[in-house]
């Protein structure tokens, strides 16, 4: 950054602190990941410096050849990836990108079926605060209160009575695998669309650790900056029958000009996905939060479902006494970064909340496997036990600190 630290000092000194509080602490965060140097070399690069309003080969201004190479490669590399017969890779955001799939199949107040929030859905599913839950008469589903996960029965009755023009399935927080094809089998059922967002295990469902939705539901969307290890952004897929109106819905339906250098850095991203370790990336994430579910569960800790069989878990702080606000806070200063996250049932506000949720994606993207996952669970059990307990934060941080600096973001 020898240029912008002469040009301007302030935002070059906010980035080289911004570097250091991620190389020298744990993130845990389970919607976060690290990208490599490739993709943030696409990303600062001149292709930010171009309107490319339109698709390759149909623009709506001159000098695109090179944004159409760009895309199309994007295009390309993202179907291979998935097996998808379409792929729209403009949308800005994951919340875009379903959007472009509402906005392209229903209209204002028809009904739209989706996971609570507080049961693990997004925001983006139909949330009274959002868009979604303003210009659609949306109806959630819950987990089975027992076991904390998935029913199918619960979710196929919702849809008989409701009759919602789409259904659904895909979460930020739901540590256990979904089953796809019930749910498409379900939407077929009522006469409704499926859209899978797969935003959080985009990775694993490419790789196959976690079963795809792409050419089992109608829609699947997501973003490309979690388990997918590329830059922020949003991505659709679907079978050719539905390209063109998803295309239409995208641009102009939903935005303007697309983001030119992010488009070049997700072709970057899906490059790396399609490599072998890849395959490999995935399913040592997997590894990885079992590791840690099975010791905060070791340590008498709560987890949500009794466990996970992805990329996070949900901590369930109820007999600990602590908000997951305060759990967050006290990990946060011993340089394990979290968020504090609704849990079924949840009785506080979502800027307390009774739980938190972990990933292991950005850990593992440094290189970390079980033996630090096994410390890791041990450090995060030994604070929210005792989140007072500041001898106990501070050693751990010291520890934090000393295994980060083994695993570099960015090894030479
Ligand atoms: N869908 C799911 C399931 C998500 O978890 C998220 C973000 O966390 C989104 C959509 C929204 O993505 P974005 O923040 O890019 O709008």
């Amino acid at each position: 950054m020898s240029y912008l630290t002469k040009t301007d000092p302030q935002i070059a000194d906010i980035i080289k602190k911004e570097r250091l509080r991620q190389q020298n602490g744990l993130e845990l965060i389970a919607s976060e990941n690290l990208v490599s140097r490739a993709v943030l070399e696409a990303m600062g690069s001149v292709m930010t410096n171009k309107y490319a309003e339109g698709y390759p080969g149909k623009r709506y201004y001159g000098g695109c050849e090179f944004h159409d190479m760009a895309e199309n490669l994007a295009r390309d590399r993202l179907k291979k990836l998935f097996g998808a017969q379409h792929a729209n890779v403009q949308p800005h955001s994951g919340t875009q990108a379903n959007m472009a799939v509402y906005f392209a199949f229903m209209k204002l107040g028809e009904g739209l079926l989706s996971m609570k929030l507080t049961q693990g859905g997004h925001l983006s599913h139909g949330s009274p605060v959002s868009f979604t839950g303003q210009f659609y008469k949306v109806s959630q589903y819950v987990l089975d209160p027992k076991t904390e996960m998935l029913d199918y029965g619960i979710v196929e009755e919702m849809a008989r009575k409701e009759k919602p023009k789409i259904i659904v399935c895909g979460a930020s927080a739901y540590p256990r695998t979904i089953d796809f094809a019930a749910f498409q089998e379900i939407a077929d059922g009522v006469g409704a669309y499926c859209m899978a967002d797969i935003a959080h295990i985009a990775g694993l469902c490419a790789t196959g650790v976690h079963p795809t939705s792409v050419g089992v539901t109608n829609f699947t969307t997501t973003t490309t900056h979690k388990t997918l290890r590329g830059p922020r952004g949003g991505a659709i897929m679907c079978n050719t029958e539905y390209a063109q109106a998803i295309d239409k819905a995208v641009f102009p339906g939903m935005q303007g000009g697309p983001l030119m250098h992010t488009i070049a850095a997700k072709a970057v991203c899906f490059e790396e996905a399609l490599r072998p370790s890849f395959k490999d990336y995935n399913r040592q994430i997997v590894k990885n939060a079992k590791v840690i579910a099975e010791t905060l569960m070791d340590n008498g800790l709560r987890l949500v479902s009794g466990g996970t069989d992805n990329h996070l878990m949900l901590l369930d702080l109820t007999t600990q006494g602590i908000t997951g606000l305060e759990a967050e806070t006290a990990l946060g200063r011993a340089g394990i970064t979290v968020n504090k996250n609704t849990i079924p049932n949840e009785t506080k506000s979502p800027f307390v909340t009774s739980g938190v949720r972990i990933g292991t994606p950005a850990v593992t993207s440094r290189g970390m496997k079980e033996a630090e996952m096994r410390e890791i669970g041990r450090y995060i059990a030994r604070i929210v036990k005792d989140i007072h307990d500041e001898a106990a934060i501070r050693d751990v941080h010291t520890k934090v600190y000393a295994m980060a600096s083994t695993f570099p973001l960015y090894p030479e």
